[in-house]
């Protein structure tokens, strides 16, 4: 009877943590992997040693925020990045810092607010490593920018036969090229050079508009405005029709808050506590989109820069155990002339499979400089969705429809999706969405002959 349980949890629900082995797991605690054991380097040579002691597969954590088992894969040993967090060198003249690859956001805005400066390119929260973000070339709300590799001086990478090489767009640049963006598949990237800007006041400004409006407005009024810093357009389901749009412009207006970042033991309760009910509501995102979220943004904000970049994912995440339903995010990116025809695509499949749409957050990208696997390889709007689905194989299942469904929509507008988030894509729509993969793919033919680093990403596409 027991046996039979624990296989019933185990196949019904994948997030039941029934096994007893090394498993790694992530946010949405649906992607359980069983790997050999997971070691904590603080020095580049036992990273090095770790590459060395075995013939089998190596897998590279971060923060493990990614949510399609991209940190590991069966039977491999995990190198947790995560104390392997020291800041090398700051430069304040140059407004250059260098950082030990596991570091997280947080800790280093810590260290450069002191010297009034702030991170070039970052996501929304602070929690995630510096490596990982590499590795997925992330973005955020900056206007004016785009992926993170337009912040990168140059990295360290140790390969698989335990050569810790520089690379930069001058040295080595295949491996840097390859390994931004690369998704622990070339080697562990050990340190980052990375530029920063001065922390400065930034004020938000709430406005709304008809979706229809929005593509003139942003490139007319937000694009081309030197002051605007950060930007994000809220789009609500189940119409997808109004977008509630939040911009940070440079200020000289007294603060609203004093504080130069979020306290570390900030208690989040409001934003995931309606997160989780306007998921759970009939009704839900009206209430949101009518009520809720016209009360929040009321208020006059000024509060640095810093301030705004250091929220901890448990901002946006509802404290659930995750057993029976997880919050989940997408990506998708289409070039900019393809915005007014790529919003009744979403609009029709997500309201096709119901999807439990929570929200869909619009960001802006200028082109990536060159990394081999860009999402962004011109200028693009991306569109976030943030979603809740249970956690049986047969929501997984069919949220590999929908999510497919989606990837062809962004593909017929010349757009892509997103690697970090779930498995879904089909390998035409990897390759068709990653047209430079073969580039990669020869890269680490030649520094990972063996195909020592791999994780449940490349297992997929790197045959
Ligand atoms: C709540 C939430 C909000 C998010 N918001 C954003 C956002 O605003 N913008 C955005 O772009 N993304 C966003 N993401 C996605 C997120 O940026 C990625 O999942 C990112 O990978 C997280 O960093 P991490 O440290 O957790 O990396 P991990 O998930 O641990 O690793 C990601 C990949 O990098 C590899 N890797 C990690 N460290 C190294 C290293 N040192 N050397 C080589 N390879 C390495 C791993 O093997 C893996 O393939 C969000 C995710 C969540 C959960």
């Amino acid at each position: 009877m027991k046996l039979f349980l624990t296989l019933f949890f185990a196949f019904t629900f994948p997030a039941f943590p029934v096994f007893a082995k090394t498993t790694i797991n992530d946010v949405t605690n649906i992607n359980p992997i069983d790997v050999k054991k997971v070691v904590t380097p603080q020095s580049a040579d036992e990273i090095r040693s770790a590459i060395k002691s075995s013939n089998g597969p190596i897998s590279i954590g971060g923060g493990r925020f990614s949510m399609g088992g991209q940190t590991a894969t069966e039977n491999a040993i995990q190198i947790d990045m995560r104390s392997f967090n020291k800041i090398v060198k700051l430069d304040t003249q140059k407004k250059q810092v260098t950082v030990q690859a596991g570091i997280r956001w947080r800790d280093l805005q810590e260290e450069i607010d002191k010297h009034d400066l702030s991170v070039k390119i970052m996501q929304t929260y602070a929690n995630f490593t510096v490596g990982g973000s590499l590795s997925v070339n992330v973005h955020g709300r900056y206007i004016g920018e785009g992926p993170l590799i337009r912040s990168v001086e140059s990295i360290k990478l140790i390969l698989a036969d335990g050569r810790e090489v520089t690379a930069s767009r001058t040295e080595n640049s295949d491996l840097f090229f390859s390994a931004i963006g690369g998704y622990g598949g070339i080697g562990v990237i050990t340190e980052a050079t990375l530029n920063l800007v001065p922390n400065k006041k930034i004020r938000r400004e709430i406005k709304k508009m008809s979706v229809s409006e929005y593509k003139k407005y942003f490139m007319r009024s937000i694009r081309e405005n030197k002051e605007a810093v950060l930007h994000n357009g809220d789009l609500y389901p189940p119409d997808y029709k109004e977008v509630s749009l939040e911009t940070w412009y440079n200020t000289d207006k007294p603060l609203t808050t004093e504080a130069k970042m979020i306290p570390r033991n900030q208690k989040y309760w409001l934003e995931p506590n309606i997160i989780s009910s306007i998921s759970t509501v009939p009704f839900g995102s009206k209430l949101r989109s009518k009520i809720i979220d016209p009360i929040m943004h009321s208020k006059e904000v000024v509060v640095w820069r810093n301030y705004e970049a250091s929220y901890d994912v448990a901002q946006l995440e509802p404290a659930t155990p995750r057993l029976i339903f997880t919050y989940v995010l997408q990506e998708y990116f289409v070039p900019i002339d393809r915005f007014d025809n790529f919003i009744p695509k979403i609009r029709t499949i997500l309201k096709k499979h119901d999807v439990n749409v929570i929200n869909i957050s619009i960001r802006h990208a200028l082109p990536d400089s060159g990394s081999y696997l860009a999402w962004a390889p011109e200028e693009v709007f991306s569109f976030v969705i943030y979603y809740k689905q249970m956690t049986t194989q047969a929501a997984q299942e069919k949220v590999k429809a929908w999510t497919q469904e989606l990837i062809d929509a962004a593909l017929s507008m010349k757009g892509r999706y997103y690697l970090p988030y779930q498995i879904h894509a089909t390998e035409r729509q990897f390759k068709k969405s990653y047209t430079n993969f073969q580039k990669f793919f020869d890269v680490k033919k030649k520094y990972d002959p063996l195909n020592k680093f791999r994780n449940k990403l490349w297992d997929q596409y790197y045959k």
